[in-house]
């Protein structure tokens, strides 16, 4: 399957479908970027971050802001939740008796979620933990570099997991590696995601902010200035 990458903000979009992601990502290695507007502005301000989303083997749009981006552009593409992304995967990689490592968050809901995640899907074959507060990085990819897991998800926020997966991509051209956010705090139980509605009417991050006051300063000024520059870019464009 080709990729059908678009730009957003000069940087690329892959516009898959949730399904074809999936596909694509069963049978490709390296990196996964599930990019969001907090993500792309950072980008803009740090190159070797922005090479980092450039040299990504799969970028899928994460998120009502980056689909909104693209829309104002005139591209028709879903937003595919990274947490859901990095669900499937775990399922498919299962099913194709494949083994999976989790890097990232406190030990206690690593391990909370580990235990959630071999309930509900018993086959998981996870040949390595790590919680996310490790202090000795080489430490930890070279146990990674044993163990050569095929699926690696890392939770250790944007844009640490990011450049973390970067440096596996280099050691472990074999495996997939991609950066799942918070995402092992809602496998643990510990966090809630938004009602489905919510989610649906793609308002999950105003369900967040508002469980978590202190996430505001994440949002504003970064998605109205986003989406006053893609407009921009939209103008520009026309020209
Ligand atoms: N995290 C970590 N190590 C760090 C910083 C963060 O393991 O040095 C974990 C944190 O515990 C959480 C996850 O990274 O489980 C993602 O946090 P965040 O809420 O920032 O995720 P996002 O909003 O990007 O999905």
């Amino acid at each position: 399957m080709e990729r059908k990458i678009v730009k957003l903000q000069g940087l690329p979009v892959d516009t898959f479908s949730f399904d074809e992601a999936i596909d694509y990502a069963l049978h490709h290695n390296g990196q996964v970027v599930t990019i969001n507007p907090e993500m792309i502005a950072y980008a803009k301000k740090n190159k070797d971050f922005a090479a980092i989303i450039e040299n990504a083997d799969l970028i899928t749009p994460d998120g009502i802001g980056v689909e909104i981006g693209l829309k104002i552009l005139g591209y028709n593409v879903k937003r595919i939740a990274g947490i859901e992304l990095a669900r499937r995967l775990i399922e498919v990689y299962t099913a194709d008796n494949k083994t999976i490592a989790l890097v990232g968050a406190k030990p206690e809901i690593l391990s909370k979620a580990v235990e959630n995640l071999k309930i509900q899907i018993p086959d998981i074959n996870i040949i390595y933990t790590q919680d996310g507060y490790f202090q000795d990085e080489q430490k930890v990819l070279s146990e990674l570099n044993r163990v050569k897991p095929d699926l690696l998800l890392t939770a250790l926020g944007s844009p640490k997991q990011e450049i973390f997966n970067n440096k596996i991509k280099e050691i472990l051209p074999r495996t997939l590696a991609i950066g799942v956010g918070g995402s092992f705090d809602v496998w643990s139980g510990v966090v809630k995601r938004a009602p489905v509605i919510w989610q649906k009417l793609g308002l999950e991050w105003l369900y967040r902010t508002v469980k978590e006051p202190k996430r505001f300063k994440r949002i504003f000024p970064t998605l109205p200035l986003f989406v006053i520059n893609v407009i921009a870019e939209r103008i520009f464009r026309k020209v």
